[in-house]
């Protein structure tokens, strides 16, 4: 592993060097390859790839922006889903590079299936935790932009609530930065975090979206459904706008629709395709602005 560790103490100075090598002796074999592996692929961009999920503006019925959720096609695993592999990143010092992959790709796709005819369509991309601590993240976000020559105005970045109270001055800043492109920011899994609401009035936030945790309560408990339309409320009142995260049934979806929910997102419009599916999925969706009236696709 001593490519790793090069590497590792070329990015992060001695004393991660230091920690790297203590903490190498404590992990299991199986985790330090995935470790290895998952640095070689991003080294040598092979094994990754983008799966896409759309979301439907509930106003208009149109599927206006995709998420844009990592996967990792391993040789011997199959297919890892990213909860296998952020962490692994995020422990190692090569989730910045993993998400700037990310960005970068998304662009370039988004710019693809604008020459498709497809101008309007905005992508959201992940960010993780550590990665919103780094200044270099705007000059990333920037250069991503600029290579792909997709307007600003067509991206978004999806933070969590937590990784936004861990430094919430600097999340400020770099957020700060990162609108001043013209991007938009959104906070990711709302309602699982411990952000307060006097950091969201000042956080320069576009879009929160509702946790799945909660739209799973649709139609269950009478407090399960309040909670619902209460963080609707709340976020229109802070000017920003709602996504629903999960939503899998059509009730959810007329429950959201009723309570002035403007997204949803979820198994019930599609599950994360990659990017041949999902241009297929943008060219016939159906007459779903038309009618209103969602086809549900058969599971994968
Ligand atoms: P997230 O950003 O909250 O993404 C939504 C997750 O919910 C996705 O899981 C998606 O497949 C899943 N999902 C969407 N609709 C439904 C539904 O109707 N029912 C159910 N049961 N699940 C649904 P996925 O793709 O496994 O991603 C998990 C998490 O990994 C993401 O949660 C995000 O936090 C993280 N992630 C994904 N891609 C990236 C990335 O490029 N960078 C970083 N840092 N994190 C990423
Ligand atoms: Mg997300
Ligand atoms: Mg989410
Ligand atoms: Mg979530």
């Amino acid at each position: 592993h001593a490519d790793l560790a090069l590497y590792q103490a070329k990015g992060s100075g001695r004393n991660n060097l230091h920690f790297f090598s203590r903490h190498l002796k404590h992990k299991a074999t199986f985790e330090l390859q995935l470790e290895e592996e998952l640095h070689n692929c991003l080294a040598r961009d092979q094994g990754l790839f983008l799966a896409y999920q759309p979301i439907l503006d509930l106003h208009t019925g149109q599927v206006t922006k995709l998420e844009a959720l990592v996967r990792w096609q391993h040789p011997q695993l199959g297919l890892l889903p990213p909860d296998r592999f952020i962490g692994v990143a995020e422990a190692n010092g090569f989730i910045a590079k993993l998400d700037a992959w990310v960005l970068r790709s998304a662009c370039r796709d988004l710019a693809s299936l604008a020459a498709q005819g497809f101008h309007d369509l905005r992508v959201a991309v992940n960010c993780s935790a550590l990665n919103l601590s780094r200044d270099e993240l705007p000059d990333e976000v920037e250069s991503a932009l600029r290579e792909s020559g997709i307007r600003a105005q067509r991206l978004e970045l999806e933070v969590t609530e937590n990784a936004l109270m861990r430094n919430v001055n600097q999340a400020l800043l770099l957020l700060e930065r990162i609108r001043g492109l013209g991007v938009s920011i959104s906070i990711d899994d709302f309602g699982t975090g411990y952000s307060s609401l006097a950091y969201l009035k000042r956080l320069p936030l576009d879009t929160l979206k509702v946790d799945r945790s909660f739209v799973m309560d649709i139609p269950g408990t009478r407090a399960g459904m309040e909670i619902v339309q209460a963080i609707i409320v709340m976020a229109h009142t802070l000017q920003l706008q709602v996504v629903a995260e999960g939503v899998e049934t059509r009730e959810q979806l007329e429950f959201l629709r009723a309570h002035g929910c403007d997204f949803i997102q979820g198994y019930l419009l599609s599950r994360p395709q990659p990017l041949a599916v999902i241009e297929e999925f943008l060219r016939h969706p159906h007459g779903l602005g038309a009618s209103n009236v969602l086809p549900l696709r058969p599971a994968d």
